[in-house]
């Protein structure tokens, strides 16, 4: 039987509890899932793409299903390079749902064969944002909780040099 491969792609800039709920929720359906850093996203990042991708790798060790990566170019590309049969993405509300929709219908126009997957945010994590997190990191807030040990470690030490 061939695998089942998706591709989680974002920004990540940094890893929160939010994404680490997909990645869980998404190994325990796909053969294989690689988180994808997006190299060429227009957000200005507060994390390097190194650095981002050594935090995601120690927070997704325990998940022997999920390997990490880094890409340029159209998503979907980098999807069939990988024989991928889907991107995964999360939802969390309405404003992430009209984005989400017009960027699954382009990837489809691009490639019919890859399928766009959408998880629903859990309880937990449809407020956190990797956006929240760094504003609230950086005005002297408290961020424990809302992502992996080892991301914490790293947003404190970023905000306090
Ligand atoms: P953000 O939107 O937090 O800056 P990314 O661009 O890295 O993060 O997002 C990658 C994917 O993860 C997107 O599909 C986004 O909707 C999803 N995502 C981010 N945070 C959450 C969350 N708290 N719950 C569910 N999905 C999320």
């Amino acid at each position: 039987m061939t695998e089942r491969i998706a591709i989680y792609p974002g920004s990540f800039d940094p890893l929160t509890n939010g994404h680490m709920d997909i990645i869980e929720r998404g190994a325990s359906i796909f053969d294989k899932l690689i988180v994808a850093i997006a190299k060429d996203s227009r957000k200005t990042s507060l994390f390097d793409v190194d650095e981002r991708m050594s935090m995601i790798e120690q927070a997704v060790s325990h998940l022997p299903k999920v390997t990490v990566d880094a890409f340029g170019g159209l998503t979907v590309m980098y999807a069939i390079s990988k024989n991928a049969c889907a991107i995964l993405r999360g939802l969390r509300a309405v404003a992430d749902f009209e984005y989400e929709l017009q960027m699954a219908n382009m990837n489809r126009k691009i490639s019919a064969n890859i399928e766009t997957m959408f998880m629903m945010t859990s309880d937990k994590c449809f407020f956190v944002s990797s956006q929240n997190v760094k504003e609230v990191a950086r005005l002297g807030g408290d961020v424990e909780g809302l992502v992996p040990p080892q991301v914490l470690e790293k947003v404190i030490k970023k905000f306090d040099s």
